[in-house]
């Protein structure tokens, strides 16, 4: 049995990147910086859990993009100034 089946995402409190993680563990490593990450409410920020891998898996996606757009917007300011003369 065990009906634990629930998923975490969270961020990494080190880099700050996101990863889900079943809920029981007790630690997820990063895939970014290998931080050992110690799956505690108390010490990490959740962002969503779910009974649902895809669901968690798709918001560690979301979670991504976003953060690459925001990372693209603030650069795009400054290098897009090609005007037509
Ligand atoms: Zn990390």
């Amino acid at each position: 049995m065990g009906s634990s089946g629930l998923y975490i995402v969270l961020l990494c409190p080190r880099c700050g990147s996101v990863r889900y993680a079943k809920e029981g563990q007790k630690t997820a490593q990063c895939l970014r910086c290998g931080y050992r990450i110690p799956l505690n409410p108390f010490k990490v920020k959740i962002l969503l859990r779910t009974r649902s891998r895809e669901a968690a898996a798709e918001a560690v996606k979301r979670f991504k993009v976003k953060a690459a757009e925001a990372r693209k917007g603030a650069k795009a300011k400054g290098v897009r100034r090609l005007r037509l003369a």
